[in-house]
């Protein structure tokens, strides 16, 4: 295991994320181009042991994923940074945002979800690519 900290904007919050081997996972979906204002978010999927607020605390924004399903997103309550969000479909795991880890610039990209809802001008990068979500492995 490999455990990276993770620091928002502002510096007032920080956490650390362990996992066997950090990639990017992008995602095309609209919530996170709205909440992200980017193209695609980049995440891993870690156990909810595996992560842990270090400084300062986190707020909460609660909304309903295409599922119907609440999704809770984490955020740095004086500059908005996003460490993670729980998708309650995924179960006792959190969707950690990689850019916001240190070395993430180094990360490999492993797989696109939410392709369907891809940029047309942004191409395909990972050779795994996902229509909504991969199926359950
Ligand atoms: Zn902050
Ligand atoms: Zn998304």
């Amino acid at each position: 295991m490999v455990t990276l900290t993770g620091t928002c904007h502002c510096h007032q919050t920080e956490w650390e994320v362990a996992a066997d081997e950090f990639v990017h996972i992008l995602c095309h979906c609209s919530a996170c181009k709205i909440i992200g204002g980017g193209a695609y978010s980049l995440n891993i999927v870690v156990p909810i042991a595996d992560c842990k607020v270090t400084k300062g605390e986190l707020k909460t924004y609660t909304y309903k994923a295409d599922s119907g399903n609440d999704t809770v997103c984490y955020y740095c309550p004086n500059c908005t940074s996003h460490p993670w969000h729980h998708q309650k479909v995924q179960g006792e795991k959190y969707v950690v945002r990689t850019a916001l880890l240190q070395g993430s610039d180094n990360f490999k990209v492993a797989a696109e979800v939410y392709a369907k809802d891809r940029y047309t001008w942004q191409p395909q990068v990972a050779a795994a690519s996902f229509e909504t979500v991969p199926p359950p492995s």
